[in-house]
C-alpha cells in the first residue's frame, strides 16, 4: 500500500515515523511526504545565535501528555529531555504596567488557598469575594457548547476571564477566552461544574488526592514543560534521521487530490502520482480546498476550523543588563493592558541548555485571534514595539545584543463552540472512506504531543489497511 503524507510538521513526520516503523515491521506499506516549505518540521524550529538557543515556534511541550516523550524514547533522544526549572516558576500579571505574581495555590485559573488569594492583588475585592461565594456553586448538568468566558465568568466574574483566563489561553491557542469553546479547550472545567458545583472545590479534591498519592509514594511530580537540550528541533532532527531521505519531498506542494480507482491521484509539482492512501497533516484550510470536489460535507467542517498568527521574537541580552528585572518565567499581559505584546518568557529562567550563565533571553509573544493584523509589521517595526513595551512593563531599555523575529500564519487552529461536533462529524467521514486520514493541530488538541498522537493514529490505521489488504473505496 502505498500512502501520501500531506505537510512535514511534526505531525506529518509523526506519522512518517510511525509507518516507517510499521514497514520495518513486515505492513505491505510504502509512504511519501510532501512538504511545500524547503525545510521539514513545520513551525517546529530551533535556531542558534552565538551560544544561545532560540526557538521560533514551540518552546517545549507538557510533560502529562505522554506522546511526545515516548516518541523521544523511541527515537533514541529521551537521555536529552530537558525539564523546566519549576523550582524558580513565577509567573506575572501586568495588572495597571505593574507585575503581579500569580498568587501561590492558583490551579491554571482556579484559586486553592485562601491566605495567598485573599492577599494578591491580582484581584480586586469583589472578584475576591466572589471567589469565596463560588464554593456554593451548585452542580450544572452539561448544556450547550460555550465559551470559555461564559463559564469562567459565571463562577468568578469578568476580572477572572480578563485577567487571567484571557491571558493564559492567548499563550497555548492564541485564541480569546471568549471565542474558544471550553467543552474543547477545558472540558475538565466542564466534568467538574457537573459533578463538584464549584471549580474550586473540585481542584481541591483534586490537589487533595494528589497529596494522598504523593504521600503514598504512587505519585512523583513531574516538571510541568519539557523540552530537548538541543531545542524541539532535536525531535524533527532526529525523526529525520530515522526515514528515507528518498521518501521526503520537500519543496513541493500538493496542489489537487482525486478518487482514482480505488485510491488517489495526488498532483504536486513533481506531476500526478498515484497512492493507496492519503494522510492530511496540514492546516485545515488546505485540506477543505482539495476535498472540495470529493466530499462537501467533509471540506465544509474543515473549512470552518479558523486560525490565528502570532510573531514570536526573541532578544538576546547580557545576564547584567536584566539585574532589576524580577525572577521568575516571565510574563503575561492582560487584553486590557493596551500593549500589543501578549507574553514574554524568560528563557534563561525557564530552561537549562539555552543561554550561557552570562546572557538572557526574552521571548515575547505577539498576535493571536485578537490581534490579526500583527504580521503586516515590519522586523523593525515589531522589535522598536517590543522594546518600548519592555521598557513600559519592566523597566528594560537596555540594546539587546541580537534580535530574532519569526512569523507564524495561520498556524495557531482555534477551537472555537461546537469544535468537537465538527471533529466527530469529520471523524466518522473519514472512517467511512477508511483510506483518508487526517494529523494535525485542528483535530485533538493543539500542543505537540496531540500533534505526534494524531500523526501516530493516522500511520497505524493505515498500516493495520496495509495488512488486512484493504482497499476502501472513495
Ligand atoms: C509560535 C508558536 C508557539 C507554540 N508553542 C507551543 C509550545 O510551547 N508547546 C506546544 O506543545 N505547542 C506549541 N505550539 C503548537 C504546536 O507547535 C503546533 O500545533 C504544532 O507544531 C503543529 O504541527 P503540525 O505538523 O500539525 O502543523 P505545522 O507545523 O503547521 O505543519 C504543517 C505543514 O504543512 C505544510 N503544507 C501546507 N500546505 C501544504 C501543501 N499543499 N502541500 C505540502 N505541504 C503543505 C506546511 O508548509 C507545514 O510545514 C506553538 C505554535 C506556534 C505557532
Amino acid at each position: 500500500m502505498k500512502v501520501a503524507i500531506i505537510g512535514g510538521g511534526i505531525s506529518g513526520l509523526s506519522a512518517a515515523y510511525y509507518l516507517e516503523q510499521e514497514r520495518a515491521a513486515g505492513a505491505p506499506v510504502e509512504y511519501s511526504l510532501f512538504e511545500s516549505a524547503n525545510r521539514l518540521g513545520g513551525v517546529m524550529f530551533s535556531d542558534r545565535v552565538g551560544d544561545c538557543l532560540v526557538e521560533g515556534g514551540p518552546d517545549s511541550f507538557l510533560t502529562e501528555k505522554p506522546w511526545a516523550s515516548q516518541l523521544c524514547a523511541e527515537l533514541g533522544i529521551a537521555g536529552d529531555l530537558i525539564g523546566s526549572n519549576d523550582s524558580e516558576r513565577i509567573t506575572y500579571i501586568v495588572v495597571k504596567g505593574k507585575l503581579v505574581p500569580m498568587p501561590d495555590g492558583l490551579m491554571f485559573m482556579v484559586p486553592t488557598k485562601l491566605i495567598p488569594t485573599a492577599l494578591t492583588s491580582l484581584f480586586s475585592w469583589s472578584t475576591k469575594f466572589k471567589m469565596l461565594g463560588e464554593l456554593l456553586h451548585p452542580p450544572r448538568p452539561v448544556g450547550k457548547d460555550e465559551t470559555v468566558a461564559q463559564l469562567v465568568e459565571r463562577h468568578f466574574g469578568a476580572e477572572v476571564v480578563d485577567r487571567l483566563a484571557d491571558p493564559l489561553l492567548s499563550g497555548v491557542y492564541g485564541g480569546c477566552a471568549s471565542s474558544l469553546s471550553v467543552r474543547a479547550v477545558l472540558p475538565k472545567f466542564v466534568e467538574m461544574e457537573e459533578h463538584y458545583g464549584s471549580l474550586c472545590r473540585a481542584m481541591l479534591a483534586a490537589r487533595n488526592r494528589l497529596a494522598a498519592m504523593r504521600k503514598a509514594g504512587s505519585y512523583k511530580p513531574k516538571p510541568l514543560f519539557s523540552s530537548l537540550k538541543g531545542g524541539m528541533q532535536q525531535m524533527v532532527d532526529a525523526i529525520v534521521a530515522r526515514l528515507n531521505p528518498q521518501n521526503l519531498h520537500t519543496s513541493t506542494s500538493v496542489s489537487q487530490l482525486a478518487p482514482k480507482s480505488g485510491g488517489w491521484e495526488l498532483v504536486t509539482s513533481r506531476g500526478p502520482e498515484k497512492f493507496d492512501g492519503v494522510i492530511f497533516a496540514t492546516p485545515a484550510r488546505i485540506a477543505s480546498k482539495m476535498l472540495a470536489n470529493i466530499n462537501a460535507q467533509l471540506s465544509d467542517d474543515l473549512g470552518k476550523v479558523e486560525y490565528s498568527s502570532s510573531i514570536t521574537i526573541t532578544l538576546g541580552y547580557l545576564r547584567e543588563q536584566l539585574k532589576r528585572c524580577p525572577p521568575g518565567f516571565g510574563f503575561l499581559v492582560p487584553r486590557s493592558e493596551g500593549t500589543r505584546m501578549l507574553a514574554t518568557t524568560y528563557v534563561h529562567t525557564k530552561f537549562p541548555f539555552r543561554a550561557p550563565d552570562d546572557k538572557a533571553l526574552l521571548r515575547c509573544f505577539l498576535g493571536g485571534a485578537s490581534d490579526p493584523d500583527v504580521l503586516k509589521l515590519s522586523d523593525e517595526e515589531v522589535t522598536a514595539l517590543v522594546r518600548k513595551e519592555l521598557k513600559q512593563i519592566i523597566g528594560l531599555s537596555a540594546n539587546p545584543w541580537f534580535v530574532k523575529v519569526y512569523r507564524w500564519d495561520r498556524a495557531m487552529a482555534q477551537y472555537t463552540p461546537g469544535h468537537l461536533e465538527r471533529i466527530e462529524r469529520i471523524s466518522a467521514t473519514l472512517k467511512q472512506m477508511g483510506n483518508l486520514s487526517i494529523a494535525g493541530n485542528f483535530y485533538k488538541g493543539i500542543g505537540v504531543p496531540d500533534c505526534v498522537r494524531t500523526g501516530k493514529e493516522a500511520a497505524l490505521h493505515m498500516a493495520s489497511l496495509a495488512r488486512d489488504g484493504q482497499s476502501v473505496k472513495a
